[in-house]
């Protein structure tokens, strides 16, 4: 079979394509219709199917591989390890989804789930699937506020938490800053269900509302708990964009067509096996967590590794040690985790035997080549790109290994995943972009299985959001991609991440580049800022690999000069940026994405605006410094 034809009959016979797909799963009842795209751009998958994502990570596979590990939770923070195979796992959830009956949650009621990557979190989202429940995973450490935001979305019965999370060695509390967020949102949940690890001798409990996991688990140990079976098209979860370039958008999705379209990702997509093993380095807040550390592996019948702590922590080897102990085969990070790794010893990567592994797969943001060549070096594996957003739920671009894999070509995530219908639009006349020219990377709708249904109730902003930007009904992925010649895909940055100077429109992407090419510097924002003259210019922020480059103004000033030249060298001097700032870090995400619009705003002596992902703060305040020192 070739990565063309595969590709091509999922698009000619999109329904012949996916009735086959569903097989991969379980249905309760079998779907009446495949597809119902009555109400463009709104579509159903699989309708009138029943079918439910736990009897799908769990219970189906307890009569092949009741004993086989289902779930590893690792933890270099308090030094656990606790394996269950899938019979246990299917305990746990019986247990955990009978505590939530107890307190009233049922199919179509929100689950808020807060709290950090402990298996207890991960029983959590199976026991809300179990019930038809739906779990709304806010990302643990995001403040009070942004917990409260999400909580009003959601108006759930019930919120999960722990009293306290690990980082870097040191208790992060949590439930303090649930106490918090339930006092100032508008629909708190009736009950707060803790899961005490002892972290947090001070946690304060408010009687009545607050109730502990272990208390009410051990009055639940032999329950079982009926699958509760949902129509395809039922809400499974709501889960929240990453808020890099706006206010964080409600991601809903479906129960069968995502279920599906995981189940077949992990064939096609990730080219793994049942009995094998997966460890996905992300966290269960992301949208990465949810498919392929939680849902994907598990229906899958693998293994799966939920991992607690730094991956540099106790030291740098510690991923490649899991690899060893594990046999891991397919390994899922992030390009920023491996520049995290990139910058230690590149011995703690020969310390352990990586036999195991087939593949690392890595997505978020763009793979610069350095990191790319790299890490395949180290590895001797494939390194696979590949591209997806929150609202896909899984890859929009990407090398199918499990089809045919391409050769890799540095920069490029692929070609596009059977199912998306891709294609690069002029953003001015609306029309297809010819090879090399940049347009708005679009799907075609009806969107395959897995991706949003709508936001969390409110399908205008749905509408608005994804299907308003070109006369043509088309979903936008708000990203700048390229296609070259021979059908490779190319994302240049996000299409709100554009410099327009002197009418000539530059993407941040290209020009950070182009300062990445200078040996000195380490990571870079590259932004626009308001100019009488010239409507924007370009303004390089950079982290060095050594800041005593810049400890004194000469040193300062000389790598200033150098940076705007190879801007000017590879790009032309239309590039040329105003200035070049250099800051020991960069504002980011705590999913580890520039947040270029607050490093904009700062630089214009704006508000940042919407800081509720924001990961270090200090990284705000070194942005204010160096624009101020220099006026
Ligand atoms: P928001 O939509 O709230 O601004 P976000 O887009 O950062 O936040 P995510 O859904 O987590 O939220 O990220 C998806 C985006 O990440 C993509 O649209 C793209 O810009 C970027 N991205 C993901 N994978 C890749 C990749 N392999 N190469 C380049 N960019 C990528
Ligand atoms: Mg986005």
């Amino acid at each position: 079979m070739t990565y063309e034809s595969f590709h091509r009959r999922s698009i000619d016979d999109a329904e012949g394509f996916w009735a086959e797909q569903a097989e991969l799963i379980h249905w309760h009842q079998r779907p009446q219709q495949i597809l119902d795209y009555s109400r463009p751009p709104l579509r159903k998958w699989f309708v009138g199917g029943e079918t439910n994502l736990c009897y799908n990570a769990v219970d189906r596979h307890l009569a092949t591989r009741a004993d086989q590990p289902a779930l590893v939770y690792l933890s270099t923070e308090t030094g656990e390890t606790r394996s269950y195979s899938f019979a246990e796992l299917h305990r746990e959830v019986n247990r955990a989804a009978a505590i939530l009956a107890a307190l009233g949650v049922g199919k179509g009621d929100r689950v808020v789930i807060y709290m950090p990557m402990i298996a207890e979190a991960i029983v959590a989202m199976l026991a809300c699937a179990r019930l038809g429940a739906v779990h709304s995973v806010v990302f643990g450490g995001f403040a009070a506020h942004n917990l409260a935001v999400r909580i009003d979305d959601a108006q759930p019965k019930l919120l999960i938490t722990a009293d306290a999370g690990m980082r870097n060695g040191k208790p992060v509390p949590y439930k303090h800053l649930v106490d918090e967020a339930c006092r100032v949102a508008k629909h708190p949940p009736a009950h707060v269900l803790i899961v005490d690890r002892g972290l947090d001798q001070a946690m304060p409990r408010t009687p009545g509302r607050d109730l502990d996991y272990a208390a009410l688990r051990a009055q639940h140990l032999d329950a079982e708990v009926p699958v509760t079976w949902v129509e395809s098209n039922a809400p499974s979860y709501i889960l929240y964009t990453s808020g890099t370039t706006g206010t964080p958008k409600g991601v809903q999705r479906d129960t069968g067509g995502y279920c599906v379209a995981l189940a077949a990702s992990m064939k096609y997509v990730y080219d793994a096996r049942p009995g094998e093993t997966m460890f996905t380095t992300s966290d269960i807040g992301w949208v990465v967590g949810h498919s392929y550390i939680v849902y994907g592996p598990l229906i899958h019948g693998m293994t799966t590794i939920c991992y607690e702590g730094l991956p540099t922590r106790p030291d740098a080897g510690i991923w490649w040690k899991i690899v060893e102990e594990y046999k891991v085969t397919t390994m899922f990070s992030s390009p920023t985790a491996v520049r995290v790794l990139k910058k230690q010893d590149p011995e703690y990567l020969r310390q352990y035997d990586l036999s195991s592994l087939r593949y690392l797969f890595l997505a978020g943001e763009p793979l610069d080549e350095p990191t790319s060549r790299w890490i395949s070096d180290a590895l001797g594996v494939p390194v696979v790109d590949h591209y997806w957003q929150t609202e896909t739920g899984w890859a929009m671009l990407t090398y199918l290994p499990g089809v045919e894999l391409k050769p890799n070509r540095f920069g490029s995530p692929g070609f596009p995943n059977y199912g998306f219908n891709i294609r690069v639009i002029n953003e001015a006349t609306g029309a297809d972009a010819a090879p090399n020219e940049k347009g708005v990377l679009v799907v075609v709708p009806p969107l395959p299985p897995g991706c949003l249904s709508t936001v969390w109730g409110n399908d205008d902003r749905f509408v608005k959001s994804y299907f308003s930007q070109f006369k043509e009904l088309l979903y936008t992925s708000s990203d700048w991609a390229v296609r070259d010649d021979d059908g490779y895909f190319f994302i240049l940055g996000r299409t709100d991440d554009v410099i327009n100077v002197a009418g000539h429109r530059l993407g941040t992407r290209e020009i950070e580049e182009a300062v990445q090419a200078h040996a000195a510097v380490a990571e870079v924002a590259v932004v626009g800022i308001a100019d009488p003259l010239k409507g924007q210019e370009a303004v390089v922020f950079a982290t060095l690999k050594d800041p005593n480059l810049v400890a004194e103004e000469a040193g300062r000033a000389r790598l200033e000069k150098e940076v705007l030249a190879k801007v000017v060298e590879l790009l032309g001097p239309v590039a040329r940026p105003k200035h070049a700032y250099f800051v020991n870090a960069l504002p980011k995400t705590r999913s580890g994405k520039l947040l270029r619009r607050s490093i904009q705003a700062l630089a214009e002596g704006r508000d940042p605006g919407d800081l509720s992902t924001l990961d270090d703060p200090n990284s705000l305040e070194e942005v204010r410094r160096a624009v101020g020192s220099t006026g």
